[in-house]
């Protein structure tokens, strides 16, 4: 059986109206019903019983639970984590900005990539989500929340360019004037650099932004933290960031976790400033979130301020990271953890 919300508008119409013998209309109303959050086919009232028994035969209408709800007492944000139908877990986080509501959300239950920081890979990839269940991240916690959102970044768990057909069609979906109808300029999408995927991404042309995990300017401290760096190194996934600049005219954002020790000495901001010079960049700088598993720890805020002041005094426009949630393990790929280790699944 097909999954209904993974559909896009143009499929469903196509089914209607072919298989099914419905009117072109009753698509919009079903396609409606789901990016409502509609949770079962029963709930769509303007639909004949015979017709919503014909969806449930022919139909899935898979929807998450909230497993935890976790809201900061400092600062309102509200991490979820979500029991998908399968058992497994993923995690989104609600953050109130001036700017507006964002949600980060997940793209696969675990990580293959290996970061050496992260929380999220450290048991591995378990499976990639579906377009509904990535758009379901969205949908109900706006539903659950009750506040609006107007901005999306793909920055959970998982690497979203490693589950990249359904990441676009998921864009698709939330980006429809018929769904939630969220533009691509309010959509970030992080990748930890899979060269080949960026320049996939290029040619779709899409005006959302796109985040580069760099954490580091050398080929040496970079392969130590991110295993991708062994297959593409910096200047291989420099210049596809700057050809992804010129096929889009989309300015790039570089992550940059500032690492005790690791990455944040003076000599490394000089080198990250030469790498990035003719890239239209921008540098956020994240102080580590420490990790129980890892025995990396973050920058001190001096360090932090110091290397931020060497790069804009060259030119590079660089901000450090409001930490937002800091009570509440907002960081993605903890919470998972910590639940799956409590329920035995780790
Ligand atoms: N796989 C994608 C998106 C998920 S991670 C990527 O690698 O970009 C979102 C961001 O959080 C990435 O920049 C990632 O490197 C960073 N990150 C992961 N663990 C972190 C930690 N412990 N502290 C600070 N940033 C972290």
């Amino acid at each position: 059986m097909k999954d209904i919300k993974s559909m896009t508008l143009a499929e469903l119409t196509q089914e209607f109206t072919t298989d099914l013998g419905e009117p072109k209309f009753r698509a919009g109303q079903v396609y409606a019903w789901l990016h409502r959050g509609a949770r079962s086919f029963d709930e769509m009232t303007n639909l004949s019983k015979p017709l919503r028994e014909k969806l449930a035969q022919r139909y899935t209408l898979p929807f998450p639970t909230v497993a935890r709800r976790l809201e900061s007492q400092k600062d309102g944000t509200i991490k979820y984590l979500w029991r998908l139908t399968d058992g497994n877990c993923v995690e989104s986080v609600l953050m109130r900005y001036h700017h507006g509501n964002t949600v980060c959300i997940s793209s696969e239950v675990g990580c293959p990539m290996g970061c050496a920081f992260c929380a999220s890979t450290l048991g591995g990839l378990v499976r990639r989500l579906t377009p509904a269940e990535m758009l379901d991240q969205v949908l109900f916690t706006q539903l659950d929340s009750g506040l609006p959102i107007s901005n999306i970044v793909l920055m959970g768990i998982g690497e979203p360019l490693d589950n990249y057909d359904t990441v676009l069609r998921f864009l698709q979906l939330v980006n429809s004037p018929e769904g939630m109808n969220i533009g691509m300029r309010h959509i970030s999408l992080s990748t930890c650099g899979l060269v080949d995927r960026i320049d996939r991404l290029a040619e779709e042309n899409l005006q959302l932004t796109l985040s580069v995990s760099l954490h580091a300017p050398t080929d040496e401290v970079r392969s130590r933290i991110m295993p991708v760096n062994k297959k593409y190194p910096v200047d291989t996934l420099l210049a596809a960031c700057r050809r992804y600049f010129e096929k889009t005219g989309r300015r790039i954002s570089f992550e940059y976790a500032m690492i005790r020790d690791v990455n944040d000495t003076p000599e490394m901001a000089q080198l990250l400033m030469k790498k990035l010079r003719g890239i239209a960049a921008h540098v956020n700088l994240i102080p580590l979130n420490e990790v129980a598993e890892s025995p990396l720890k973050p920058s001190l805020p001096e360090t932090v301020r110091a290397f931020q002041q060497t790069l804009e005094q060259h030119g590079i426009p660089a901000t450090v990271r409001r930490t937002l949630g800091s009570d509440i393990n907002a960081s993605c790929g903890q919470l998972r953890r910590k639940f799956e280790r409590e329920n035995g699944r780790m």
